[in-house]
């Protein structure tokens, strides 16, 4: 799970990061409010979508403006003028794809002198099974591109769980960021903050690009992007208060309500299957017969008729979808469990697409039975290979 950008930084001033004070806010109203709060003379007004890239990022409306996603303002006037061009907006970046996402919420917060831009992350390094530190002199830049043209500029290292973080870490961050004098000491400190807040709070990854030092020589958390692992969040009730569901995608929200393993691709079949690793084979087969997956689908082995259901209607929902392939092998999964549930959801949504299922394992005979007296439109398939080569086959039709 992400967060926004503001409440990332609300977590870490809590920690006691080095933040700019700052606020959301949802209208031109409050904009203005706060900007006659905060010190000025500069004021920084910031797009709030789960992607980062936002400065350099455009929006698709032309009322936006020419500018990007983070603009910086002289004046009270200049704030609320940009909170207006860009409140409910679609911002492009390299990150949103071309569909873009739509700002809902700006962040307001006191402009910063920037005397130089640096980069820092944690992230959970998941060969060595360590949070791993990320440092480069190149902040401000996408760290990707920095990592393919000049990777001498990038320092890493992990932290051994066992002997811990030390002051040495942050030394060490420090060097790679050219920090001299109480510069040290301050990240030191910092990274000492930020290591907490990632174990503490379940992250999966922290990215603070840029990290500043400012014209006065103060080290300042400028932006921060933070991922949670989100099979830790039982137990982060706060982080979880902090989820915005406009943020994710609609389809992957309503599958997360039945407990269903879906993930969003940009393909034109759509797959149902049980099992990660059947699910990956399948995607795998429909690419290898020349098609792309709409989606991953993991129904899982408990799965009853009602989530089977509502997993062919998510599936159907999505207007990409040109075919579907059913592919189940039942194990703990019963065929017939499938075949009630494909029959009440082409019921309940109608079947608009050729569907090609294949059924293997247990109760097939009963399953396929079912299905073949239902009088539905279907494809079916003997194995793996068959099934993937018939409903590419009836895609490209
Ligand atoms: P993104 O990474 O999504 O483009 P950032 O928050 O990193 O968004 O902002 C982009 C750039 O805008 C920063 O690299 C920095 O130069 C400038 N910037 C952001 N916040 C401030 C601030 N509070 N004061 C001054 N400049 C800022
Ligand atoms: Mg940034």
């Amino acid at each position: 799970m992400n967060i926004h950008e503001y409440q990332a930084k609300a977590l870490l001033k809590e920690y006691g990061a080095p933040v700019s004070e700052g606020r959301p806010v949802l209208n031109a109203a409050e904009a203005e409010a706060l900007a006659r709060e905060l010190p000025g003379p500069l004021w920084v007004v910031k797009s709030q979508i789960h992607a980062g890239g936002r400065g350099k990022g455009r929006f698709k409306e032309a009322e936006a403006g020419e500018k990007g996603g983070v603009r910086l303002a002289k004046s009270v006037e200049e704030v609320v003028a940009n909170v207006n061009q860009m409140l409910g907006k679609t911002l492009v970046t390299h990150q949103t794809g071309p569909a873009g996402k739509q700002v809902g919420r700006i962040y307001l917060e006191d402009g910063s002198d920037i005397a130089r831009e640096l980069y820092l992350a944690l992230l959970v390094d998941r060969g060595s099974s360590r949070i791993s530190f990320v440092a480069s002199t190149e902040g401000g830049m996408d760290i990707e591109e920095v990592a393919h043209a000049t990777p001498e500029k990038i320092v890493s290292f992990t932290v051994d769980p066992a002997s811990g973080l030390s002051d040495w870490h942050g030394r060490r961050v420090a060097f790679a960021l050219g920090l001299t004098g109480d510069q040290v000491k301050q990240c030191v400190a910092l990274v000492k903050i930020l290591y907490k807040a990632f174990v503490e709070k379940d992250m999966e990854m922290l990215e603070i690009n840029p990290l500043i030092v400012t014209e006065q020589g103060q080290l300042k958390v400028l932006d921060a992007k933070v991922g949670f692992d989100n099979n830790a969040l039982y137990r982060q009730k706060d982080i979880m208060a902090l989820r915005d569901e406009t943020e994710e995608d609609p389809k992957e929200l309503e599958a997360s309500k039945y407990d269903l393993n879906y993930i969003a691709l940009d393909g034109e079949i759509g797959c149902m299957v049980n099992g990660a690793g059947l699910a990956m084979a399948t995607m795998d087969i429909i690419k290898l017969y020349g098609a792309e997956p709409a989606n991953f689908l993991d129904v899982g082995g408990g799965a009853t008729k009602e989530k089977v259901t509502e997993a062919f209607k998510i599936i159907t929902s999505d207007p990409n979808v040109k075919g579907i392939l059913v592919n189940i092998f039942g194990g703990i999964m019963r065929c017939d469990i499938i075949a009630e549930g494909i029959i009440a959801a082409v019921k309940e949504v109608g079947l608009k697409v050729p569907l090609v299922v294949r059924l293997e394992g247990t109760n097939v005979e009963l399953g396929k039975k079912i299905i073949s007296e239902s009088g539905l439109d279907v494809i079916a398939a003997d194995d793996l290979r068959d099934g993937a080569e018939k409903i590419v086959k009836a895609v490209k039709q």
